[in-house]
C-alpha cells in the first residue's frame, strides 16, 4: 500500500487560453485509503485522475507514489489499475481475453496468467464467467469486468473514472457497495471521481470538492456536510439554504449575526474567516436542521410556505421569509399544512456555520 500526493500541480492544454483545467491543486492522499474527487463536470476531474495515472502530464507540480516522484514516469511504469466510464473493453474478446490484457502487456502467461485471472474474476463475483463474450454479458457485469481488468496487475493504486455512471439506479447502488468491498479487502489506495454528490458521501472515506480547476475543499463526508468551506461547497454536497446576514460581533471562531429584529444567534466560524462588525456573513443551514412552530412565537423566522413537496421520507417546503426563500425538509408535518399558510420557522444556532463565499 502506498500514498498518493498531488503538490501544486496544474495543468494547461495547449491552444485553451489562460484558463487552467487544473489549477494548483494539492492533494495528500493516505495508503489504503478511499479519496474521491468530486466535482460538476469539467471541474477537472478527470485530468487530475489522468495525470495521476500518467496519461498526462501536469504543466507543473509534482506527484508522488509514495516517497517515489512518478510526476513523467509513462502510465505503464506506475501500476495503476484503471477503470473507464465507458469500460473500454474489447467487444471481440472473452471476458478471460479482456482481462487477461494487463498481463500479455507484462509478459505474464500460461497457467500463472490463467490463474490470476481466475483470481481477478473470483474477486468480482464473475467466477466461472471467462468463456463468455463480452456482449453477452449486462452491464453491470462489463463493469465487473472492467474493474477485474485494473485488480489482475495487482497495482499499487485503483483509479476509477465515473465507473457508475453508465448503470441504472439501482444496480448503481449495490455496485458502489460492491466497489468499496473490493477495494477494502484488497486494501487498495484508491482515487475515484464522480459528479454525484451522494456517490461520493456513501463510498468515501475522504472527498476532494473540486470547482474550477481548484480544490475549495478536502474531508471527511461528516466534515463537508456539517463543516462546508465556502458557499458552492455547501450547494454543491446535498441542499443547504445560505443566508446573508449582518454582523453584530466577531471573535476568532464565532460571529453574532442578527437574524430578525430582535433575534440573534452566535454562529460558529472557520478560522480566518475576516469578518468584523457591520459586514455581511454568508451563513449555512441545511433544510432538515430548520424547525416549524407557530408564525408568532418568539425566536421564530416567520414566513409564508410558496411550495409543499411529499417525498416519502420527509416533507419538502419553500418558504418565502420577508422575500428570501428558505428550503425546509421535515418528516413531522403538521395537519392540513398548505401552500399558502403562514408559518414559523426555527434556526437553531448549533446548525448554522458560517462560509465564505
Ligand atoms: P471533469 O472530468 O471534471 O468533467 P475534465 O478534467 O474532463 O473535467 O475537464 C476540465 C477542463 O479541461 C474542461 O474545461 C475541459 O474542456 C478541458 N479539457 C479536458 N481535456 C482537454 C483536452 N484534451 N484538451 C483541451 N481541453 C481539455
Ligand atoms: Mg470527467
Amino acid at each position: 500500500m502506498i500514498g498518493v500526493t498531488l503538490e501544486s500541480v496544474s495543468k494547461r492544454f495547449a491552444g485553451a487560453g489562460d484558463t487552467a483545467a487544473v489549477d494548483d491543486v494539492d492533494i495528500s492522499i493516505d495508503a489504503g485509503e478511499f479519496f474521491t474527487l468530486l466535482g460538476p463536470s469539467g471541474c477537472g476531474k478527470t485530468t487530475t485522475l489522468r495525470m495521476i495515472a500518467g496519461f498526462y502530464f501536469p504543466t507543473s507540480g509534482r506527484i508522488r507514489f509514495g516517497g517515489e516522484d512518478v510526476t513523467r514516469k509513462p502510465p505503464n511504469k506506475r501500476d495503476t489499475g484503471m477503470v473507464f466510464q465507458n469500460y473500454a473493453l474489447f467487444p471481440h474478446l472473452s471476458v478471460a481475453q479482456n482481462v487477461g490484457y494487463g498481463l500479455k502487456i507484462r509478459k505474464v502467461r500460461g497457467a500463472d496468467a490463467r490463474s490470476r485471472i481466475a483470481e481477478a474474476l473470483d474477486q468480482v463475483h464473475l467466477a466461472g464467467y471467462g468463456d463468455r463474450r463480452i456482449d453477452q454479458l449486462s452491464g453491470g457485469q462489463q463493469q465487473r469486468v472492467a474493474l477485474a481488468r485494473a485488480l489482475v496487475i495487482r497495482p499499487r493504486t485503483l483509479l476509477l473514472d465515473e465507473p457508475l455512471s453508465n448503470l441504472d439506479a439501482k444496480l448503481r447502488e449495490e455496485t458502489r457497495t460492491e466497489i468499496r468491498r473490493i477495494q477494502r479487502d484488497a486494501g487498495l489506495t484508491s482515487i475515484y471521481v464522480t459528479h454525484d454528490q451522494a456517490e461520493a458521501m456513501a463510498m468515501s472515506d475522504r472527498i476532494a470538492v473540486m470547482e474550477s480547476g481548484r480544490v475549495r475543499q478536502i474531508g471527511t463526508p461528516q466534515e463537508i456536510y456539517h463543516r462546508p468551506a465556502t458557499t458552492f461547497v455547501a450547494r454543491f454536497i446535498g441542499r443547504s439554504n445560505v443566508l446573508s446576514l449582518p454582523v453584530l460581533a466577531a471573535d476568532a471562531i464565532s460571529v453574532e449575526v442578527r437574524l430578525a429584529d430582535d433575534t440573534s444567534r452566535t454562529v460558529a466560524a472557520p478560522r480566518e474567516h475576516g469578518l468584523t462588525e457591520s459586514a455581511t456573513a454568508l451563513i449555512s443551514i441545511r433544510p432538515e436542521h430548520i424547525g416549524l412552530c407557530g408564525p408568532d412565537e418568539p425566536e421564530a423566522l416567520a414566513g409564508r410556505i410558496t411550495d409543499l413537496e411529499f417525498t416519502g421520507m420527509a416533507t419538502n417546503l419553500t418558504v418565502d421569509v420577508s422575500g428570501q426563500e428558505l428550503m425546509v425538509a421535515t418528516v413531522e408535518v403538521p395537519d392540513g399544512l398548505a401552500v399558502g399558510d403562514r408559518i414559523g420557522l426555527r434556526l437553531p444556532a448549533a446548525r448554522m456555520w458560517v462560509v465564505h463565499p
